[in-house]
């Protein structure tokens, strides 16, 4: 029998190590940078690409490492250096899920190469299924993917919104309605290959954190893709739709797996890890401060006012992290969330982010309130957390859905 421990081996200390390494080294100093110029840090992702840190082969190993944390240690110390170049680099990590989530060994084969490029030509890919109108509510969604069967295309249309490395992304994974009688069941997730007409970049927001991610709108005109860029094939769609149909018919009964939420659940805890990076950056940066910005004659942490914070932080911190490495061992060793637990993990590492660094502010006093110093654009950088891969109020939604079996809305 497998012994309990909460131990790291000593290969996923050694990719650690490195990583920090990585954050502290190239992220760290090139955030502020980034932050303002409100640009993708391309020359940060082509050093992670040189390293092997931006690589399709890099993420499968943590992605299968046999414990679920090889993922989460990795967030965790990239976001540490700085969330939006680290949402930079492991961006193209959404849609290179959605491909190994609902794709066939072929198109994962065929498609996730293409969406890191290579180390002198590093490129970056788009997972587009939020919309103007469809953002908690996934199943409002309006954007169409139609068969033409004589040519064996789908044709897709409709507007994409808030999608990271949208229009700059050689692969873009869009989720599109193909029936839409079945709501979210009747999604499905399609490649739209590199220079595929038809696909432009709408307006790229001006952000309140996350600065060096790119974000933009996607806006989809009769776009053409071939048959085989629907994720997974036509004949698991056509079965999948088939069942939900009969369910539907039965008056609903047991849920049947979506496209984005398959996605979804396997991003979650590793958003976790990310909210727990930013975190720490925050509890580290205000812990050493405090021990040497001196008022009334000794350090400000001389104070329990101070102290006691700093102890919240660190606890809340640890527990934040507990919970995502919960959810990733689960998720990863094959046991069912049965009480939402990946939905937990999320949750409770964000809003330990956004009070995390909100606090560090406090104790940096004014000179966390200004550009000098880090802490101000990580409390920026924090807010994202509740928001993206579902809401806070949708994370809670979903565990008291899980926990109580009641439609509660
Ligand atoms: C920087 C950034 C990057 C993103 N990247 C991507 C990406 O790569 N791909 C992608 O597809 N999407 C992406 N998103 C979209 C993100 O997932 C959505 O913003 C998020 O799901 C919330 O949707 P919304 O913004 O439309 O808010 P809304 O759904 O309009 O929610 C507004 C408020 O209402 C609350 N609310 C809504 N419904 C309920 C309810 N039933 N009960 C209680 N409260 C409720 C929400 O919690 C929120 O507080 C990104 C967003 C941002 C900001």
């Amino acid at each position: 029998m497998a012994e309990f421990t909460m131990d790291l081996n000593d290969d996923q200390k050694q990719v650690r190590d490195w990583l920090h390494g990585f954050a502290k080294d190239v992220i760290r100093p090139a955030a502020a940078e980034w932050d303002e110029r409100e640009e993708t840090p391309w020359p940060v992702i082509q050093e992670a690409a040189k390293v092997g840190i931006y690589s399709l082969d890099f993420y499968a190993q943590q992605f299968f490492d046999p414990s679920g944390l090889g993922i989460p240690v990795a967030m965790e110390e990239l976001f540490w250096g700085d969330a939006g170049i680290a949402l930079s680099i492991v961006g193209t990590g959404l849609a290179a899920v959605g491909v190994l989530a609902n794709g066939t060994e072929e198109q994962i084969g065929t498609w996730i190469p293409q969406m890191y490029g290579d180390v002198t030509d590093v490129k970056v890919a788009a997972f587009c299924s939020s919309e103007p109108d469809a953002g908690s509510d996934v199943a409002s969604m309006r954007t169409r993917a139609v068969y033409d069967a004589a040519k064996d295309e789908w044709v897709l249309n409709g507007t994409k919104t808030w999608a990271t490395n949208g229009g700059i992304a050689n692969v873009h994974v869009v989720v599109a309605v193909v029936d839409a009688d079945l709501g979210s069941k009747g999604h499905a997730s399609f490649i739209v290959p590199p220079g595929t007409p038809g696909l432009t970049q709408g307006q790229k927001f001006k952000k309140h954190g996350i600065r060096a991610s790119h974000t933009a709108e996607v806006v989809l005109e009769d776009v053409r893709v071939p048959g085989h860029c629907l994720l997974g094939g036509k004949e698991k769609l056509d079965e999948r739709l088939a069942r939900a149909r009969e369910k539907a018919k039965a008056g609903g009964g047991e849920r049947v797996k979506n496209a984005a939420m398959a996605t979804f659940e396997a991003s979650r805890p590793a958003v976790g890890a990310m909210a727990v990076g930013t975190a720490r950056a925050a509890y580290d940066y205000a812990l050493e401060y405090a021990k040497t910005r001196e008022q009334f004659g000794r350090p400000i942490i001389d104070n329990q006012g101070i102290a006691f914070q700093l102890a919240d932080m660190r606890t809340q911190i640890d527990a934040a992290r507990l919970l995502v490495w919960r959810a990733s061992w689960m998720a990863t060793t094959g046991k069912k969330f049965e009480s939402a637990e990946g939905s937990m993990s999320k949750l409770y590492a964000s809003e330990t982010a956004k009070k995390v660094t909100a606090q560090a502010i406090q104790i940096l006093g004014g000179n966390g309130f200004t550009r000098e110093y880090p802490v101000e654009r990580m409390h920026r950088d924090a807010a994202i957390y509740t928001i993206f891969e579902g809401t806070s109020e949708i994370q809670r939604l979903v565990i008291a859905r899980t926990l109580s079996g009641m439609p509660i809305r």
